[in-house]
């Protein structure tokens, strides 16, 4: 047997959570507890123009509404805190410093609309156009140069060539190119702003996650994340990416959506146990979409029954929500 999961939420407090965010949030709680295991809150707040504590507070009421709860995190505290990533900073000065010692990053001057007059190159997915390596090979006196006149870099990663695979728990083995997602990624914005990238990989080691459920909408991320496991010497936790929640016109979840945020079925009076049975439902957990609490869902979870496409939501999934026992009147 395996020993029990850490698993964790990582949402970025930049909109309030819908109907998708509970979904996944749902499913990753589920996959950790079903198995005995921890799981942590962080909240992924590096973006400054972003990020609003307004938002902070509202994923956790949300989520506690639905019946999720966590062990660590940054209203209970806990031994791998902190558990704000703007409060974390110098563990990822850090990681880039050791990164940048090995020669494995370099400075960009990029600027935006450079990059953008480059957007030819082909791309996959949501990495955006291929990073055409304007700054790879610079020269210390070009460096110099670009320094002289005013532009403060970005920090972006020399992304080997190759594929990296990586299992995941719901697709089995997956291989894929990070030079094919996007080339050299970068750590750190030219306005001093650490990514993502490094940030969920030096927290998810440090706070000793080992188990990761997202969205597929993450899984391009996920090969540049095991290179940044490698080079800084983790090892990389297990993965189950879901796939998405689409609206009825088979659109992403996104903040137009309004209907579909938690704390509007709330405010529209939906149960927390007819959101949770009814994604429970979706996930292929339960028969019927019935009422459940998530405790309730713990033991006979199963991830060989979720969907291995996208589900799209029926039109009026508030108001069959809100209906809450009309919920199973198909
Ligand atoms: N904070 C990220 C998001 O909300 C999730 C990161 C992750 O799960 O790796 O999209």
């Amino acid at each position: 047997m395996k020993p029990p999961p850490r698993g964790r939420f990582a949402p970025s407090p930049t909109g309030r959570l819908h109907l998708g965010n509970a979904y996944a949030f749902l499913l990753a709680w589920l996959a950790s507890r079903s198995r005995r295991g921890n799981m942590l809150m962080r909240l992924e707040d590096l973006d400054p123009d972003r990020s609003k504590p307004e938002f902070e507070r509202a994923a956790l009421d949300d989520l506690a509404w639905l019946g999720l709860d966590w062990d660590e995190g940054p209203d209970k505290g806990g031994p791998y805190g902190p558990y704000r990533q703007s409060e974390r900073l110098g563990l990822y000065q850090e990681a880039a410093e050791r990164l940048a010692e090995r020669g494995l990053v370099y400075p960009c001057y990029c600027t935006r609309k450079e990059l953008r007059g480059a957007a030819s190159a082909p791309h996959v997915g949501d990495a955006g156009p291929r990073y055409p390596g304007f700054c790879r090979d610079l020269t210390p006196d070009e460096r110099a140069e670009r320094e002289a006149g005013g532009r403060s870099p970005a920090l972006r990663l020399y992304c080997p060539d190759g594929e990296v695979a990586f299992v995941d728990m719901l697709r089995g083995r997956l291989a894929l190119d990070p030079q094919e997602l996007g080339g050299d990624f970068p750590l750190r914005r030219s306005d001093g702003v650490w990514a993502y990238q490094l940030a969920v990989v030096v927290d998810d080691a440090a706070q000793n996650v080992t188990q990761v459920v997202r969205g597929d909408d993450l899984i391009d991320s996920t090969p540049r994340q095991i290179l940044l496991y490698r080079m800084l010497g983790f090892q990389p936790p297990e993965y189950l990416h879901l796939p998405l929640l689409l609206d009825h016109e088979g659109e992403r979840l996104a903040k137009r959506h309004q209907s579909l945020e938690i704390a509007a079925l709330r405010e529209a009076g939906a149960r927390p146990e007819d959101v949770a049975g009814y994604l429970a439902w979706l996930a292929g957990q339960i028969e019927r979409p019935e009422p459940r609490r998530p405790a309730e869902l713990v033991e006979g979870f199963d991830a060989a029954r979720l969907p291995s496409e996208p589900t799209r939501l029926p039109p009026d999934v508030a108001g069959r929500l809100v209906r809450g026992a009309g919920i199973s009147a198909e």
